[in-house]
């Protein structure tokens, strides 16, 4: 089997010994991973969109599997080119690091941490969590471990999803009548939605109105599930408190966009949740192992749904 690293030369130092290692693990021949190969004669690809890997895949006429090492599919899931199948990453690191990222930044916000003084005495204890409901917009991998996290934590957590779905800890609700039900109640929401038409906007001028006065909302999930003109409007009239957002619709964010000089934005510049080399490896090793095995592959992406 011919494995190709297509994720851009400068990550294959960083890249090279875990998978090698994790395919060693696993069974495999880690002599297979190569830099560098033969469209021809490529089975299976670890990949990355960026400006130096393929974006037509007509050529890896012979390639089973396309595995991305993102969980964001956005860039590549529209392709008409790859017709193999393509699954997204699942990775324990990186859902440790989103949950890390998640219930940290809840916490700021619901502790009130940017608005303590620094100079004057003012006692004014924050509600517990438990007065805190938080809404969870999507409860995928990375929504569910998120949503529980923040409800061990005490605030009563309302998901939301596309199917109907049933989450120990969340209070689960669907589809766009869902949505609004659960928008009314959060005073603090979380977007863990992937970038696809559907959720696109998902977040604009009406259902931020659903929100009670004042509600904050965190975004380490896409820039496109946020009307930007209709966030702002929202931030300058007080209708939600605080934004604290980790993707944009351009990244890096340009240097005039108007969330850099917000006083209620807080911008972090998409470091909510890396995959990690350690253990994503053996995520990509498993998959391959198998393809080899003719076994089901791990975390397929749904074409038509685009994630
Ligand atoms: P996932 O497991 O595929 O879950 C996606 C969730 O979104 C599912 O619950 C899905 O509903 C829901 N959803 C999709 N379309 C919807 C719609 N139209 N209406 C309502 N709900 C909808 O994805 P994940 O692993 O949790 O990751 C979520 C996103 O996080 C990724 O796509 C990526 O964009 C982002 N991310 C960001 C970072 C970062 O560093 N900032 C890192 C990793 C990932 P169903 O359950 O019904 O399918």
């Amino acid at each position: 089997m011919t494995i190709l690293f297509a994720a851009g030369d400068w990550r294959w130092p960083i890249w090279e010994a875990p998978l090698r290692a994790a395919m060693r693990d696993a069974g495999l021949d880690d002599g297979a991973l190569t830099l560098r190969a033969d469209p021809a004669t490529v089975e299976a690809m670890v990949y990355a969109p960026n400006a130096e890997t393929p974006d037509d895949f007509t050529p890896y006429s012979r390639c089973k599997a396309v595995l991305s090492l993102w969980a964001g599919v956005e860039r590549i899931v529209t392709n008409r080119t790859l017709t193999q199948p393509l699954c997204r990453m699942v990775d324990p690191g990186l859902t440790q690091g989103m949950v890390e990222y998640v219930t940290g930044h809840v916490l700021r916000t619901h502790l009130g941490m940017d608005t303590l003084s620094r100079t004057r005495w003012q006692p004014v204890p924050p509600p517990l969590a438990a007065e805190r409901p938080v809404a969870m917009l999507g409860l995928g991998t990375l929504g569910t471990a998120c949503g529980q996290a923040l409800a061990c934590l005490g605030f009563p957590v309302l998901g939301w999803s596309r199917r109907a779905k049933d989450v120990p800890m969340i209070e689960c609700h669907h589809g766009r009548e869902g949505l609004r039900g659960v928008l009314e109640q959060a005073q603090i929401v979380v977007t863990l939605l992937p970038a696809t038409a559907d959720t696109e906007n998902t977040l604009n001028a009406e259902t931020l109105s659903w929100l009670p006065a004042g509600a904050a909302i965190v975004n380490p999930g896409r820039g496109t599930l946020i009307d930007d003109a209709a966030l702002l409007e929202a931030l300058d009239s007080g209708q939600v408190g605080h934004a604290t957002l980790d993707v944009f619709r351009i990244e890096p964010l340009p240097q005039d966009h108007a969330y850099w000089a917000h006083p209620r934005v807080t911008v972090t510049p998409h470091i909510a949740a890396e995959t990690r080399p350690a253990t994503a490896a053996q995520v990509i090793a498993e998959n391959l192992r198998r393809l080899r095995d003719h076994e089901p592959l791990l975390h397929r992406v749904d074409r038509a749904a685009g994630y």
